[in-house]
């Protein structure tokens, strides 16, 4: 429930705000005033809160005193200014500009010129200097922008009339159209508008501001804006601010321009300036890659005077951000003016390089190195890349807008690249530029690659911030997007050919390219010496790495089945295995005994098919205790129903009906087929499995039990070292656990002996009656190990194959979670769980060894949870184990959760 009184405060003018107060003030508004009070160029202005935005949002209108108070900061805004809004003869015209709490690049709407009407559009150009083209240029705008964000005019039908224009002018070039042509584009424009919209185009200023206003509110619910912040898991209900601005005009001329830039090259990471200038534009055009930018080194050529300005500017906003800044400018006739900054969105290659960078400068410490990078990064960084030889030439090559190695079918059009990845097929889109509308295809596609556009174009900032690979701006090829095809250097491709894009050297290449390791993997892996090397990336992480392991409390263990796995997790950092899985074990050829074991009609059969699977269990024991060498091992005993290790039924009753029409001998099939009935169950999932499985077939577990205790005592004669923690799955009463482990103690002691040996025997806690039932289980348990697929799966009462297709994206649409709980752990259900279990199981036994396994421990979320919840360590994937040991490291040194958006 929003409540609104008169006395609420939601209009902060900028020499009011300052950086830290972005909840309040938006990203954009924070930053305009912490410029504003560092004496920074900025056209003055004030900002409306969120608060005002999300009271709008609860109620459907401005909260009381909301109109006072702007009202009251345009006369003070018009009096700084010496104009008035929309006066006729010298009219002050303003921006109306979103901007949230987090930076949604191009999802919300912003207006130009709002001010400008029939009247005012000459007083303008007089102020201007009898500056016709330039007024009505600005007014056409305005009505473009008007139309399109706050009426729902189709803005086709706006860029269609300009294509006419130009068409009829024979040109391609804005900036050939003079004043006439733009009067009577002005013209078209408010035709465009009356039958859209049922009404003319508003010449009260006041009104176009607050229905700009309103716009900006409403824009927080537009379904892109929905869309995008459920990719980036922006809260749904933070709302948005909106920023009144002051115009300053890059369209007066070629003395004039707008641009953007970065202080560091946000791919790389590299030292230097990054950006794009557009002489006698509007901001917008810069944004949208229009027309095809120069890179602002160029700028200096132009107009030295506000290029040095400018870098001396960026220079002060990194050294005061202490961070790579992005920037948005306009020059107006020679005179600069900022308009927004903010700490800049980066590529995860630059994150780890930029903050290495940042500690050899002294701005930030440690610490806040490792603050500022991320687990997610780190996994996108361990992505494959192309492997190149002479056989693939690229055809194109455009700008690496966001890095990653992808190819896949071409596709044009959004709603294709949808169909397509439905269907599991990898597909690039390919436009010429991309827009907001077509964000839908562009997290279905595997890869973007567009002919126009900088790496500050719509496709290269969006597809950053998902991670996807992106290729912008590659103008050899023309794009077709009604014919479905594009044509580079005399060759034709079309919808459905294979293509493969490279997001760092932008490069294209047809057919699809074979891919090879990353640097990060390689390193990882051991391959490429960190100290030895001059890639500047692999330098970074290992030192942010050093720096995570040194600081971290949660040990980091893998989820491996095999010797080979668990080589590879150890290469990764892995400290242990948390879950080694039996199941494997009963598999191949194998299943043979298997078999034997579920048919066997006696005792005596039954103790000789296990008799027969000791040896080879053992085995495998010891290759995956030889690779660990000391460290701890957790072997889950058998977990899944031995139902699952026959063949499926179908296939059976086939295979038994056609050997008897052909008179064949079937008595063993047949038994097979009736053991499969007889064991047929309703709910796999909640039937005869885990520990029930251990507690009916006789010798099952015990054999297990054996082969781990044999196989360490074996490793350890040899001279190694074993560290087995025996695990029990499934487990819901400590009567279960109890029975279980008396009889593995027993044949432990016999097997062990006076070897030294030392295994420990504990239980997963994955059913929830265990979690509520801790501090009994820990009685007769050594450790507990949080199966958290399975807690999430009975918490929740669903299963995962089930529901992840069936309805989970509804439940997501419909923000029951804004995240599924099996990616990330449901912290207030599931979580609570896990708080209990390990609160009531270490108050039991003091010390109680507490872990998870299950994937949940590599998600970087789940792992500040497990932080904060007290547990000894997290188990997850080989290639996980890199990530989970950042997040750990961030974890111990973030007490108040993480912001690295
Ligand atoms: P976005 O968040 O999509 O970047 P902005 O609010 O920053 O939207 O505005 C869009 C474009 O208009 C930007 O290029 C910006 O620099 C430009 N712009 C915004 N306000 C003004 C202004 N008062 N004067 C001149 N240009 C402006
Ligand atoms: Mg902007
Ligand atoms: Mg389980």
């Amino acid at each position: 429930m929003v409540t609104t009184h008169e006395t609420d405060k939601y209009v902060y003018d900028f020499a009011e705000g300052n950086k830290d107060l972005k909840d309040l003030l938006g990203g954009k508004g924070a930053n305009l005033a912490e410029m504003t009070n560092l004496g920074l160029p900025v056209p003055p202005g004030f900002t409306i809160t969120t608060g005002a935005c999300q009271a709008y949002l609860a109620t459907g209108r401005e909260p009381d005193g909301l109109a006072g108070q702007i009202e009251a900061h345009l006369e003070a805004l018009e009096r700084a200014m010496g104009r008035r809004l929309g006066d006729p003869q010298d009219p002050l015209l303003v921006s109306v500009r979103s901007g949230a709490r987090f930076s949604m690049p191009g999802m919300m709407e912003t207006v130009l010129n709002v001010g400008l009407n029939d009247r005012s559009v000459v007083g303008l150009s007089e102020q201007a200097g009898q500056n016709d083209r330039f007024a009505w240029d600005s007014y056409r705008r305005l009505i473009q922008m008007f139309g399109k964000t706050v009426c729902e005019v189709p803005g086709e039908e706006f860029e269609h009339a300009l294509d006419e224009a130009k068409r009829a002018k024979g040109t391609h070039d804005d900036l050939d159209l003079d004043a006439d042509d733009l009067r009577g584009l002005v013209e078209t424009y408010k035709k465009i508008f009356a039958k859209h919209t049922g009404r003319e185009f508003p010449q009260e200023p006041r009104e176009q501001l607050d229905l700009a206003i309103r716009a900006v509110f409403e824009s927080w619910n537009a379904e892109r804006a929905i869309l995008y912040r459920r990719q980036e898991r922006i809260p749904a209900d933070l709302g948005t601010a909106v920023n009144v601005v002051a115009m300053v005009f890059g369209n007066l001329g070629p003395d004039s321009g707008t641009g953007v830039a970065f202080t560091r090259d946000p791919g790389s990471g590299a030292q230097g300036i990054y950006g794009d200038y557009l002489a006698n534009a509007q901001g917008e055009d810069v944004v949208a890659g229009i027309r095809n930018t120069v890179p602002l080194q160029e700028l200096e050529r132009l107009d030295k005077t506000s290029y040095d300005q400018l870098l001396d500017i960026m220079a002060r906003l990194e050294g005061h951000y202490q961070d790579l800044c992005d920037i948005e400018f306009t020059i107006e006739r020679g005179k600069l003016w900022m308009l927004q900054t903010r700490v800049g969105k980066r590529t995860a290659a630059a994150a780890f390089v930029i903050a290495g960078q940042l500690v050899d400068e002294g701005l930030i410490d440690l610490d806040e190195a490792l603050h500022r990078v991320n687990g997610a990064q780190l996994a996108q960084l361990m992505f494959p890349r192309f492997q190149l030889d002479h056989e693939f030439e690229a055809v194109a090559r455009g700008i690496g807008a966001s890095p990653g190695a992808a190819s896949g079918a071409v596709v044009f059009t959004s709603a294709r690249a949808v169909e397509l990845a439905a269907e599991g097929k990898s597909v690039i889109l390919v436009r010429r530029e991309t827009n907001p509308d077509d964000l839908n295809g562009m997290i279905a596609a595997q890869g973007i690659l567009t002919s126009r556009g900088g790496k500050t174009s719509h496709a290269a900032v969006v597809a950053r911030g998902m991670g996807k690979t992106c290729v912008s701006g590659a103008d050899e090829i023309e794009v077709n997007v009604p014919a479905k095809r594009f044509t580079v250097g005399g060759r034709t491709v079309s919808e459905g050919d294979v293509v493969s894009i490279d997001g760092t050297t932008g490069k294209v290449y047809l057919g699809e390219v074979p891919v090879t390791l990353s640097e990060v993997v390689q390193y990882f892996e051991g391959s490429l010496d960190p100290e030895r090397t001059d890639d500047a990336l692999v330098r970074a992480v290992h030192r942010i790495m050093t720096h995570a392991d040194a600081r971290r409390r949660l040990a980091v263990r893998t989820n491996a089945d095999t010797g080979a796995d668990a080589a590879r997790a150890r290469r990764f950092g892995a400290e242990g295995i948390g879950l080694c899985r039996t199941e494997h074990m009963f598999l191949g050829d194998r299943r043979e005994l298997v078999e034997r074991l579920i048919l066997a009609a006696s005792d005596a059969e039954r103790t000789d098919a296990l008799a027969a699977l000791l040896p080879l269990q053992r085995q495998d024991f010891v290759e995956i205790f030889r690779e660990m060498a000391g460290l701890p091992v957790t072997v889950r005993l058998i977990d899944p129903p031995l139902h699952e290790f026959l063949p499926p039924l179908e296939q059976l009753a086939v295979n038994v009906a056609v050997a008897q029409e052909r008179g064949e001998d079937v008595a063993k099939e047949e038994a097979l087929l009736a053991a499969v009935r007889r064991m047929h169950e309703e709910n796999p999932m909640l039937g005869l499995r885990g520990v029930r499985l251990g507690l009916v077939i006789p010798g099952l577990f015990a054999m297990q039990v054996r082969a781990i205790a044999e196989a360490a005592v074996a490793v350890t004669r040899d001279g190694g070292a074993a560290c087995p923690e025996i695990m029990v799955p499934l487990v819901g009463a400590v009567q279960e656990l109890e029975t279980v482990r008396a009889e593995a103690e027993k044949i432990i002691a016999e097997v062990v002996g006076d070897s030294g040996v030392e295994v420990l025997i504990g239980t997963m806690i994955e059913v929830p009656r265990a979690a509520l039932t801790a501090g009994q289980i820990a009685e007769a348990a050594q450790f507990f190990s949080f199966g958290t697929n399975d807690l999430t799966q009975m918490g929740w009462g669903f299963s995962r194959d089930d529901v992840e297709g069936a309805f989970f994206w509804r439940y997501l649409e419909l923000g029951i979670f804004g995240i599924s709980p099996f990616e990330s752990i449901d912290r207030d259900g599931v979580g609570r769980l896990i708080r209990i279990a390990a609160e009531e199981g270490r108050a039991a036994r003091p010390g109680l060894k507490l872990g998870v396994c299950g994937e949940h421990g590599g998600d970087p979320d789940s792992v500040h949870f497990f932080h904060e919840v007290g547990l000894d360590y997290v188990s997850c994937s080989p290639f996980r184990v890199p990530v989970a040991r950042l997040e750990a490291g961030r974890a111990a040194i973030e007490t108040t959760g993480s912001d690295s958006r």
